[in-house]
């Protein structure tokens, strides 16, 4: 199609308003004067492409998924797959609470049990300091629940180290719980006697879970051959550190683009997704890949998914807000679920692309199109140029320089 009707079956679908529209269109929807707001030294704002992957059906609910990457392939992968999904009962998603991890470390602790007893004693009046810090979460039904006390043996001796676990419903979460511990900080150090020195959120978000599964019919993946190598794909990541670094980018590759486009912190759902792949001591898939009893292949993808739609960029950048009107997303938790889902869809979507053709036949074909622009392709000729490349079988940049001289005469 071309890009005015995706626009307009988009806004059609999401109800979107001729402002809206707009804003896809303007080269990345972010104004200079809220950019400047945003992060210091602002000098202009960087576009990537915005492409919504389409087929997923979450929960019996259909959505609309944005995705903002610079990688070709990533769009079309995730919807193939979901296509896939869509033909058995589509993708089962839920969350658990979304609960945040502070850390408050506190350092020469005269007696440790006598403080680990105190602060079991104190357990209420911290909650209830902490929650004064922030009565619109706690209006919200958020709010610190718990406190778990741990003792760390490191390179320079025993330490405490407490966890404030706080409920930050639509919220990453990040201010509000840094606001808690650095409140409780000193409160923390008379009741243990110790010297607390940092105070910060923990990005391994091991209580803020999210997870997709779906089962695929096994005639929608063509042979039985193909599942038993799709699980002995799964069976290497799973096993090997080094293909698990990899099976697990293929994961975040769809986890990040709609991070991206709805202006999430990236960084903190990549460092709690590969701290929490590692969380028994050895780093592993994310996922899980086993047949069923009828042969039909399932998948689960369970990961940390600290994602918030009030609060940090996404209320800011006005084609965040659009992307999760797109989405159809009210709430944090369907948020996450939605990206997990697509987190399921492109490891599927890797690792049947690897059991079979390998990843390049699909991933060249879209990079042929990159090729030809670098080579100095313009207008019309992009298309013949690609078209050439793709059926010269060598998709090389040589070979793309060689095609874009002699269409140019
Ligand atoms: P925030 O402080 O901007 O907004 C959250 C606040 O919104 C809540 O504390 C609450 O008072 C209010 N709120 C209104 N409606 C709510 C609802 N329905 N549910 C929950 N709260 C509601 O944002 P934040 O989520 O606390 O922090 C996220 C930001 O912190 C991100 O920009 C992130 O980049 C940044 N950050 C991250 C780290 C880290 O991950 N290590 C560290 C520091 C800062």
């Amino acid at each position: 199609m071309p890009i005015e009707q995706r626009v307009k079956i988009a806004a059609e679908k999401a109800d979107l308003t001729p402002e809206e529209i707009e804003i896809l269109s303007s080269g990345g929807g972010l104004p200079m004067e809220v950019a400047d707001r945003m992060i210091e030294n602002v000098v202009g704002t960087m576009a990537y492409p915005f492409g919504i992957a389409v087929n997923f059906r979450m929960n019996g609910r259909d959505r609309l998924v944005p995705m903002a990457i610079e990688e070709p392939s990533v769009v079309a992968a995730a919807s193939n797959m979901a296509r896939l999904m869509r033909d058995g009962d589509g993708i089962k998603t839920s969350t658990t609470d979304p609960v945040m991890i502070g850390q408050i470390q506190v350092l020469d602790v005269p007696d440790m049990e006598k403080a680990l007893d105190a602060l079991k004693d104190a357990k209420d009046a911290l909650l209830k300091l902490a929650n004064q810090q922030d009565p619109v979460l706690v209006r919200f039904g958020g709010g610190a629940r718990d406190i778990e006390p741990r003792v760390l043996e490191t390179e320079v001796g025993r330490m405490l180290v407490l966890h404030l676990l706080v409920d930050c419903r639509d919220a990453m979460g990040a201010n509000a719980v840094n606001t808690m511990c650095e409140t409780l900080a000193p409160v923390v150090s008379e009741i243990t006697g110790g010297r607390v020195l940092l105070r910060i959120i923990s990005n391994l978000a091991d209580h803020r879970l999210a997870r997709a599964e779906t089962t695929i019919k096994k005639e929608s993946l063509g042979d039985e051959k193909v599942i038993d190598d799709i699980i002995a794909a799964w069976a290497f990541a799973d096993a090997d550190p080094y293909r698990a670094a990899t099976h697990n980018k293929g994961i975040m590759n769809g986890v990040i683009a709609v991070a991206l486009a709805v202006a999430q912190d990236h960084r903190a759902l990549e460092s709690g997704a590969h701290a929490y792949a590692a969380r028994n001591g050895r780093y592993t898939s994310l996922s899980r890949w086993s047949k069923n009893e009828n042969g039909d292949l399932v998948g689960v993808l369970e990961m940390p998914m600290a994602v918030g739609i009030v609060g940090g960029a996404t209320r800011t950048h006005p084609t965040a807000r659009l992307a999760l009107k797109l989405m159809g997303v009210s709430k944090a938790n369907e948020l996450a679920e939605v990206m997990t889902a697509v987190g399921l869809a492109q490891n599927l979507g890797a690792l049947r692309a690897l059991v079979q053709e390998g990843i390049q036949h699909g991933h060249m074909r879209l990079h042929a199109r990159n090729l030809v622009v670098m080579a100095g392709a313009e207008g019309d000729l992009i298309q013949k140029a690609v078209n050439e490349l793709v059926a010269s079988g060598e998709i090389r940049f040589d070979k793309a320089q060689e095609i874009v001289k002699r269409l140019k005469g």
